[in-house]
């Protein structure tokens, strides 16, 4: 027999699995000896009192042998020679759409146009040596999208969206750790994640899909209102419904659809600036002890969210023990971006602190029509450029300075490896944001004392929070509204905002791409 039971432990108790089944023979009256196994289903911590709780989900098998694996795979099929479909961008949102291909029994031809994620690394490692950034192999592009050196924080405000844990299993079947399944704010971790997305390559390769690096889309190819491939930098071409989850970053591929006339809207986003306070003060601010996190906490996060003068000011992307990333994909671009590896073990804890920011806010824009925002995130992410010194060294300040409008001259250490340069941000950042920042500043000091600080840095400019544009699909079909054969996909298309929408929207569009198949194959 199985039995669940909710538990609610010390930290130290959850940690250790001779303490679990202790509280479960004296809670919960179970014989030990005829327990076989006890499975962690879901694990969160409730730091709201002084007291700090682990509330645990567990299954404990009674004279039953548990499974040998905690989730059923899914099954990949042979797709070579099968009909074929374009996915083009093998982030989060191209992987998973080529993976639910397979299993629809579709070869997917995934085309990247930056590197696969092993060569990418040394890309990256080289931003901070020779301050300057490749436009083709970056924090945003190449094998994994911008979710391969990311966080790999894998929990999406919405639950709207689709099955979550599906794209979970998916995860671990291909090498995640399981304990993505149970934690309430799963993580996987930039230094686990490439070997994921290597897995998730593999398979798609095993069963007879395509992936090509280094090849650009530069066009579709369009004929009677349908798509039916798309055209590469190089001048290849490659035949099929398109799949098109090329990411927000790809602002050439906005240009070309604007200028082929295929329709897509500006649509709102959220900018501001990275924040980086030591780790070691949220540990002590969260869980309200001045020793900190001690050996069984994981580094503490938070989240913040108000509304000044009518819009949202909040955290985003929070990265306790993590990294800031320099995070533009091209030259004369500054855009910071946070990170963490598995064991948020770094001294620092960042997070983007952003403004919402709508069409109708930014004035001068109007000549863009549908790029107006993007042009926007353009002017910020090089003023940033500028004001940090012209490479990849990017501007900071104080946070309790920035909050009360004065610029000092020194700055806190930071994980940004690239360098920061003083500057006085609450002066150059447009008006409508630095304000709305300073308010929400003020009002998060408030709300959590000790966060509001000089011991914290203000970081610019975080700007790439989600797309700037929407590519118009239909609703039902996920088509693009006036062309059939196009599926626009993830977040750059304007519909995820993170790793696991980004998945959940590449398996829809899989799915719908396969009924078109099938409709137009009679
Ligand atoms: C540093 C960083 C940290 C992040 N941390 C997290 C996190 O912890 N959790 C989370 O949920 N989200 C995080 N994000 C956001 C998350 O990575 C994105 O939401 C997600 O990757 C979007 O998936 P996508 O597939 O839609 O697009 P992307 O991941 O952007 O992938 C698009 C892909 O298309 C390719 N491409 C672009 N143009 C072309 C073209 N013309 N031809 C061929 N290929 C092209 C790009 O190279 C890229 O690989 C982070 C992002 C960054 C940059």
């Amino acid at each position: 027999m199985t039995y669940e039971y909710q538990l609610r432990l010390l930290p130290e108790q959850a940690a250790n699995e001779q303490s679990i089944l202790q509280c479960l023979a004296t809670e919960k009256g179970l014989d030990l000896p005829a327990v076989n196994a006890v499975r962690v289903l879901k694990r969160s911590i409730d730091a709201r009192q002084r007291t700090i709780y682990v509330n645990l989900h567990v299954r404990a098998y009674v004279n039953e042998v548990p499974p040998a694996q905690e989730y059923t795979p899914v099954s990949y099929r042979e797709v070579d020679g099968r009909r074929q479909a374009v996915v083009v961008g093998a982030g989060p949102g191209g992987l998973f759409a080529a993976l639910r291909l397979i299993e629809q029994g579709i070869k997917p031809v995934v085309l990247e146009r930056g590197k696969d994620v092993h060569e990418r690394k040394k890309d990256l490692a080289r931003i901070p040596r020779e301050q300057a950034v490749d436009p083709e192999s970056n924090y945003c592009f190449g094998e994994g999208g911008a979710g391969a050196y990311s966080d790999g924080k894998l929990y999406t405000r919405s639950k709207k969206r689709g099955d979550t844990e599906r794209i979970l299993r998916i995860f671990c079947q291909h090498g995640a750790s399981t304990a993505i399944l149970a934690d309430a704010h799963p993580h996987i971790g930039t230094d686990k994640l490439p070997r994921v997305i290597e897995n998730m390559r593999r398979t798609i390769l095993q069963c007879g899909g395509e992936v090509h690096f280094q090849t650009r889309v530069d066009a579709l190819i369009v004929r009677d209102g349908r798509v039916i491939g798309v055209q590469t930098a190089d001048g290849q071409e490659f035949h099929g419904p398109v799949i098109l989850a090329t990411g927000h970053s790809a602002r050439d591929v906005y240009r070309w659809l604007h200028a082929q006339r295929i329709a897509i809207e500006a649509k709102g986003i959220a900018v501001g600036v990275r924040l980086e306070h030591p780790q070691e003060l949220i540990d002590q601010i969260q869980y309200h002890r001045r020793e900190g996190r001690g050996e069984y906490l994981p580094a503490a996060e938070y989240s913040f969210v108000t509304q000044a003068k009518g819009r949202g000011v909040y955290s985003f992307c929070m990265c306790p023990g993590g990294f800031i990333v320099p995070a533009a994909s091209e030259p004369e671009q500054v855009v910071v971006n946070g990170m963490s590896p598995s064991n948020r073990g770094s001294r620092w804890a960042n997070s983007g602190m952003v403004v919402e920011t709508r069409p109708e806010d930014i004035t001068g824009y109007e000549q863009y029509g549908a790029l107006a925002l993007l042009h926007f995130q353009e002017d910020l992410e090089r003023q940033a450029w500028l004001q940090g010194g012209r490479s990849q060294t990017a501007p900071a300040q104080r946070m309790a300075d920035f909050a009360n409008k004065r610029l000092g001259a020194s700055l806190p250490d930071s994980s940004y490896t690239p360098g920061l340069v003083a500057s006085p941000l609450h002066f150059w950042l447009p008006g409508f944001i630095s304000e709305r920042l300073r308010q929400g500043f003020l009002h998060f000091g408030k709300a959590s004392h000790g966060f509001l600080t000089n011991q914290a840095a203000v970081i610019g400019v975080e700007t790439r929070t989600s797309s700037p544009v929407r590519i118009l699909r239909d609703r039902d079909t996920l088509q693009h509204v006036e062309i059939q054969g196009l599926f626009p996909c993830g977040e750059g298309a304007g519909y995820a905002g993170g790793i696991v929408s980004a998945g959940i929207d590449g398996e829809r569009c899989a799915d719908s791409l396969s009924q078109y198949l099938n409709a137009s194959h009679g």
